[in-house]
């Protein structure tokens, strides 16, 4: 196999497109797929070499494979981290990243609001285990240095926010967190890799659901852990070899196709939901509408310092509480009900009654998922047929 030059001179464009490709020896443009489980090998010497670690070549699928070793490849030098592990979906990534460097009688701090999933493995999962964690609101640093212990060893926010889009500081984060000898882990989900670099904020971890954008195309799931050489082979690469939460070489290879054009969907998906959000902004029905690439976004200075640009998600709230919100979901044409986002397909979400269904009624006010709360990923549909499918919507609430 051939490995193609590092791209990380490029732009990030052009690494999507080049970064990591392994070539065989038939000199195939689009990249193979290895679909195997194992490897074979010359001499029993051989197999001893890789079993030892003194030859590079691959071993099991379960530990890596040129599929997902050329996804890894591309995400490292696409964020600009010294290594990555690929994992069978987002939540592998954040639960993993999470848990394996910690013990009993460690303590966590991570930012309440966040993607459903993740917050039962801090506020449920952990404890069980004799890990402690704290909630705190991500917007406000004093709750963050306050929270601080001196077992504290990892700090966790997702920016923007699942499912109100707030923008949470990630400099400031970083520098508390570094203060009180504790890592950063940023799950990057909302942001995207094209519109948020974390690692060159302060972070010392970014985790990715490739499952949203980065396939984007609705077909499989996927995850990776992206950071430092050192936390990768201190922390990580044992506890996934051994304990099994592997990408499947389908996948990575579908994912692989992915990152070749997750530059330009997210753009022109960036560019829709700006037109929509513009238009949503000023309608009567809404009571409330947030999107970070707007001036008047609650922390649009935050947005400038840290974001490329807006996003492909917009949140509001129509009037009625949830009657007007189910009237507008039912009544829409082209968006479609789905709890999924950062697909080619606009999908709309009632997060009240599906991702955030878990949580008290208290908890969800405290976050500002009201009853009449929506959340909206824009997809590859044309800006001008999503508007009209929307106002034709909102004149049933
Ligand atoms: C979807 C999502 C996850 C979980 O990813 P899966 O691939 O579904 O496991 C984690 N964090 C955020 C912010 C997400 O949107």
């Amino acid at each position: 196999m051939s490995e193609s030059k590092s791209a990380t001179r490029h732009r990030p464009e052009t690494r999507l497109v080049h970064s990591g490709t392994l070539r065989s020896q038939f000199g195939e443009t689009s990249e193979a797929l290895f679909l195997t489980q194992g490897f074979v090998y010359a001499t029993a010497e051989e197999c001893e070499a890789r079993f030892k670690g003194e030859d590079p070549g691959f071993l099991y699928s379960r530990f890596s494979n040129p599929d997902i070793s050329m996804f890894e490849r591309r995400m490292i030098e696409l964020e600009g981290a010294e290594s990555a592990r690929a994992t069978a979906t987002g939540m592998a990534a954040v639960t993993t990243a999470i848990l394996a460097p910690l013990k009993a009688g460690d303590h966590v701090v991570a930012s309440k609001a966040m993607f459903g999933s993740c917050r039962y493995v801090v506020e449920d999962l952990l404890p069980r285990y004799g890990i402690q964690s704290t909630l705190v609101d991500g917007l406000d640093l004093d709750q963050w240095k306050k929270a601080i212990r001196p077992n504290t060893k990892t700090c966790f926010l997702e920016s923007p926010t699942n499912p109100t889009l707030d923008v949470l500081d990630i400099g400031a984060i970083a520098e508390i967190a570094h203060q009180g000898g504790a890592r950063l882990i940023v799950d990057n989900v909302f942001a995207t890799p094209i519109w948020q670099s974390p690692l060159s904020l302060g972070a010392d971890v970014v985790v990715y659901s490739a499952t949203k954008h980065i396939d984007g195309q609705g077909r499989c799931l996927g995850g990776i852990i992206l950071s430092s050489e050192a936390f990768i082979s201190e922390h990580i690469h044992n506890f996934l070899r051994q304990t099994g939460p592997s990408m499947s070489p389908f996948n990575a290879w579908i994912l692989l196709k992915g990152l070749e054009t997750l530059a330009v969907r997210v753009r022109a998906q960036t560019e829709t939901a700006a037109k929509i959000a513009d238009v949503l902004a000023s309608h009567p029905k809404i009571t409330r509408l947030i999107y970070p690439g707007r001036t008047d976004h609650p922390q649009a200075a935050t947005v400038k310092k840290q974001m490329r640009s807006g996003s492909t998600l917009i949140g509001f709230e129509v009037k009625g509480g949830k009657a007007g919100a189910f009237r507008c979901l039912n009544a829409l044409k082209i968006a479609r009900i789905s709890n999924n986002l950062g697909d080619a397909k606009s999908l709309v979400t009632h997060p009240a009654t599906t991702t955030h269904q878990r949580l008290a009624p208290e908890a969800r006010a405290e976050l500002g998922i009201s009853e009449g709360f929506i959340r909206f990923s824009a997809g590859l549909e044309h800006a001008d047929d999503l508007i009209e499918d929307f106002v034709q919507a909102l004149e049933r609430v």
